[in-house]
């Protein structure tokens, strides 16, 4: 079998990561734009279509939400104010929310810290009520602002409640982000819509509850709510949707159930504001080693003698250029770009023996969405999907891109975190290569600040119970910043992580049995751990 080139992989980052895709955002043309190209080429490799109604496309039914400015909470005789003593939490796929609360005349209850998996309320007292949290702790264990994770573990686990009010309102760095409009999956087709969430002032939670919450014991009724808050939704400008393809696997048997491979499609779109390439990335050079990611802070005098110095050597080779779009050549047009290699690979040889279903997930920046909204509403039955393999940022990994790089370092997150046989597949996969791969388990350790293991579209079908595992070359400099171009890819390593994935693939859709379970599955709406 031909080995997938650096060529090749050349060829796509380039079309992938130009600018006339406008940063790839979802929602928006460039996005749209990428989706076409994506089945176009789907179609021209005479891959199968899986997406909605017999073609490639899945479209998600993608949203933008803001707080209703009319939204109200009334506690007894007192009417709390939005925005300063309460603020709606927006849905994610980690706090898996309702998007309104509506409370007609009912007490609200002391649900005691937020997060508390050990303390449950009996149903019948939190039914139709809003229920009043402390603020969760943190891994310090002081309260948190962090609230996503405890919200969502409070929706779970009280899917009749009215709503969440989690008081940590007092504790946001940046309450105004919580006015900001922001991206969703708009719910119109839940029957039952899970708990809406607010996060409240400790003032606030007091005029709820008619006492401090230091004085009471979870259960604790408080006084009478009324309370109807809810989000304005508008559409996004262009259609958000999945690129789904599948090639048909060979053995009666086993052709009806699938192998997942997926990447994302999406990226960041466009900046407000130009900088200048070649400075922004002499400075995140020496101040951002993982972009994004690494915490900025203020550059001794030292520091920005090196940070000119590289910048004067980049001034050498060229002049200036002023930079807007974020290309995500690495995030993840390397993940999109080893798909289409891989897809071509299956759809020119040898059918295996099971089907393989190749999926582009959009809004995966936007908060995993095109992931949940595929997971919850698959074009296939989801119970025959035995196995995803998740690739993204494949394409950067050197030495001076990443600490733990190497030409050989690849890192794989979650292996074995639902099926022992998965690992096992993917280490003899590995071990027959004429050079191995270093497999780095580093980021898979339960716990691991970078959280790595929540933080991409894998994720989605892990919740469902499906065994994944997520290859990835790590986090560099040019980490969610305008600077992730197609001029710095690896494509030799990107080539290799691309043949590697199929060969991955390839094994889990020819074997007899699929990777077999032997974990407990999560309940698919407990927001992930690391
Ligand atoms: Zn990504």
């Amino acid at each position: 079998m031909p080995a997938i080139t650096a060529a090749d992989v050349r060829s796509r980052i380039y079309i992938i990561a130009d600018d006339s895709m406008l940063g790839r955002q979802s929602g928006t043309e460039g996005n749209f734009k990428m989706t076409e190209y994506l089945a176009r080429e789907a179609a021209r490799l005479g891959l199968e279509p899986a997406g909605d109604n017999g073609t490639y496309f899945q479209v998600i039914p993608m949203v933008m939400r803001r707080p209703d400015p009319s939204s109200r909470l009334v506690a007894g005789s007192d009417t709390l104010k939005l925005f300063q003593d309460f603020a709606p939490i927006r849905p994610t796929s980690t706090a898996r929310l309702g998007t309104s609360i509506n409370v007609a005349g009912a007490a609200a209850v002391f649900g005691g810290r937020a997060g508390d998996t050990l303390l449950i309320l009996g149903s019948s007292l939190v039914r139709g009520r809003l229920i009043v949290f402390d603020a969760p702790l943190g891994s310090n264990g002081q309260p948190s602002a962090t609230y996503n994770t405890a919200a969502g573990t409070e929706a779970m686990k009280y899917p009749e409640a009215a709503g969440i009010a989690i008081a940590s309102l007092d504790l946001q760095t940046s309450p105004e982000g919580l006015q900001r409009p922001g991206s969703g999956i708009s719910e119109v087709t839940l029957a039952t819509p899970p708990p809406g969430g607010i996060l409240i002032t400790t003032a606030a939670a007091r005029k709820l509850l008619g006492s401090d919450l230091s004085a009471l014991k979870p259960g604790a009724t408080g006084r009478i709510i009324n309370a109807r808050i809810s989000f304005i939704e508008s559409a996004v400008r262009a259609a958000a949707r999945n690129v789904v393809a599948a090639r048909r696997g060979t053995d009666p048997a086993l052709r009806n159930q699938y192998v997942a491979v997926g990447a994302h499609s999406d990226h960041q779109g466009i900046a407000t504001k130009p900088v200048d390439h070649d400075s922004l990335r002499a400075f995140n050079r020496i101040m951002r080693p993982e972009g994004q990611q690494t915490r900025l802070t203020t550059p001794t005098p030292e520091q920005w003698k090196l940070i000119l110095a590289l910048r004067d050597s980049l001034r050498k080779t060229r002049p200036p250029r002023m930079d807007s779009i974020f290309n995500g050549a690495d995030d993840d047009g390397s993940g999109s770009t080893a798909l289409l290699e891989i897809a071509e690979l299956f759809a020119s040889h040898a059918r295996p023996r099971r089907s393989v279903l190749f999926v582009w997930h959009t809004a995966e920046e936007s908060g995993l969405l095109g992931s949940m909204y595929f997971t919850d509403h698959p074009t296939v039955p989801r119970e025959a999907i035995v196995a995803q393999v998740n690739m993204d940022m494949v394409g950067r990994g050197r030495k001076e891109d990443t600490p733990t790089g190497g030409p050989r370092n690849l890192q794989a997150i979650g292996m074995r975190r639902l099926s022992t046989e998965l690992g096992d597949v993917v280490d003899s996969v590995n071990r027959a290569r004429t050079v191995p791969w270093e497999i780095d388990l580093s980021f898979d350790t339960p716990g691991h600040s970078q959280n790595r293991y929540c933080r991409s579209d894998h994720q989605n079908y892990a919740r469902q119970g499906i065994p994944i595992v997520y290859f990835s070359r790590g986090y560099h400099q040019d980490y969610h910043v305008v600077t992730d171009e197609a001029e710095y890819i690896d494509f030799d390593a990107l080539s290799r992580v691309a043949g590697f994935a199929h060969d991955v693939v390839a094994a889990l859709a020819n074997r007899n049995d699929p990777p077999r379970v032997n974990r407990p599955r999560p309940n698919p709406l407990a927001p992930c751990r690391q």
